[in-house]
């Protein structure tokens, strides 16, 4: 690790930082997990060893728990589930991720020792685990999940005392990190990394992480290479800087940033954004003044109430899949709180960011163009030029123009998301990849749309019946794998 080092940060303790100078989408490391496990809600969908998602998979026909793509994929993960697959069947059920991450930790210990690479810049037993700061709910379900724990463990391992034990469930509470699927637009499982551990957070940090599953061959020919992390410079970083990320979303306000940060990850956030309050006056802000009116801080508050209000049925309904019903509250809320308030108002952006979504999928592509591009302007002026949360708003805004037919806006929207995920992402990341492409088929309709419009239009009709280059998911909370990069257990 040529790249970093560990110093003592101010005020903040152990921290990592830069030996060298590097610049925006620079690798400043990359590191496999020591173990990961998928969530348990998805453990028929997605593979127990390479992290996809699949339709079809097949299951361990010992333990019935595991699942896999394929052979190649059950051979390759065969050995961090081996005692997995017998202890599960010696149990007798399944127990929970948490409970699963930390026997897979163990076993990996028990085989390899503490030093399990020669890029490793601290052992699990040197990190903290909180323990003590803990508040009573959650050392209720960390003595549960111990309790299990014991259970599910096999006498033919070896034994550890409880205090080893509750460390590694305390590591797993404060470090976990979300696994995204390949695409990253989901969160499927956790894990953990442990040189990513030593980063420390910032709400405007200089890195950003980004879990990058690496092309398929690599995948299966490779023990643990498959999830692998990597650390990315977003801008220049001088020699001698303290490395951090952003653990949390900075669209929250700095006093909910601060209250997130602090019953996860116990400690308190000095960074400027916070200490400074820095945009928080945008985040629940009135609009402009037009014609010399401006609203009244009361007006600007009823709103903020009011669009709070219909946030919360509009989530509802969107649980329930009642996609009309969602259409029809975000309308009658934009209508009344547009007039008041900001375009950078939170709550009014959540209000967009579901409508665009949420029309996308249901084809009327139009309007999603329109909420999308409202979007991506209130997030341009909130988060930081290099940040993975607008990088991908852009390029949802970008193909919702482009499906609207609005080819010079969407051509636009992808090059600026294009430009965003190289950094965050990098050029090898699928998504990055998917971003060229959209790039050059735009690049090549803008085109032939200025030298022709009616011809123009007539391909695209036909093009928009064979729906190539869709993203029109299920509008379930698609930025969630890459806003909540570490995993809070619910
Ligand atoms: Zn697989
Ligand atoms: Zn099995
Ligand atoms: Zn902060």
């Amino acid at each position: 690790m040529e790249n970093v080092a560990i110093f003592d940060s101010p005020g903040k303790g152990r921290g990592l930082k830069a030996t060298k100078e590097f610049w925006a989408g620079d690798v400043i490391f990359a590191e496999p997990s020591v173990a990961a496990v998928v969530f348990d809600s998805l453990l028929e969908r997605v593979c127990h060893s390479c992290f996809r998602q699949q339709d079809k998979l097949q299951r361990c026909g010992q333990c019935k728990v595991a699942h896999y793509c394929d052979r190649t994929c059950q051979r390759a993960g065969w050995a961090e589930h081996k005692q997995e697959c017998g202890a599960i069947k010696a149990y007798g059920k399944t127990p929970n991720e948490n409970i699963r991450l930390a026997a897979r930790i163990l076993w990996r210990l028990d085989k390899e020792g503490s030093i399990m690479s020669d890029m490793q810049l601290i052992t699990l037993d040197e990190l903290e685990d909180h323990i003590p700061d803990m508040q009573e709910d959650d050392l209720k379900d960390l003595k549960v999940d111990i309790h299990n724990f014991l259970d599910y463990w096999p006498r033919t391992s070896k034994q550890h005392n409880i205090d080893d034990i509750s460390h590694i469930f305390g590591v797993i509470n404060c470090n976990g990190f979300t696994v995204s699927d390949q695409r990253g637009l989901q969160a499927v499982g956790v894990g953990l990394f442990l040189n990513l551990c030593l980063v420390n957070h910032n709400c405007w940090p200089n890195c950003t992480v980004i879990l990058n599953h690496g092309n398929q061959s690599a995948v299966n020919t490779m023990f643990h290479s498959q999830r692998r992390i990597e650390l990315r410079s977003l801008g220049k970083i001088e020699e001698g800087e303290e490395l951090t990320v952003s653990y949390v979303d900075f669209l929250n306000l700095s006093e909910e940033r601060q209250r997130q940060l602090k019953t996860q990850y116990f400690f308190d956030c000095t960074c400027e954004h916070c200490k400074n309050h820095i945009k928080d006056d945008l985040k629940l802000g009135g609009v402009a003044e037009v014609d010399g009116v401006k609203p009244t801080e009361e007006q600007v508050k009823e709103a903020t109430e009011y669009c709070f209000q219909m946030l919360e049925k509009m989530e509802s309904a969107r649980l329930k899949g009642d996609y009309h019903e969602v259409v029809k509250i975000c309308k009658e809320c934009i209508e009344k709180t547009e007039p008041v308030l900001a375009d950078t108002h939170i709550y009014q952006l959540r209000m967009w960011s579901t409508l665009s979504e949420v029309q996308a999928y249901l084809q009327f592509f139009t309007d999603a163009a329109d909420y999308s591009r409202k979007m991506v302007e209130g997030y341009m002026k909130l988060y930081p030029p290099n940040n993975a949360a607008l990088g991908m708003a852009s390029m949802r805004a970008g193909v919702s123009h482009w499906q609207a037919g609005e080819i010079e806006v969407g051509h636009a929207m992808v090059c600026r998301a294009y430009a965003i995920l190289m950094v965050t992402h990098g050029p090898t990341h699928p998504i990055t990849k998917d971003l060229e492409a959209m790039r050059v088929q735009t690049e090549m309709e803008l085109r032939m749309f200025k030298q022709n419009e009616y011809v123009y239009h007539s391909m695209r009709e036909a093009a928009l019946k064979n729906k190539p280059m869709a993203m029109m998911h299920e509008p379930r909370s698609v930025d969630e794998g890459i806003k909540n990069l570490f995993h809070r257990k619910k």
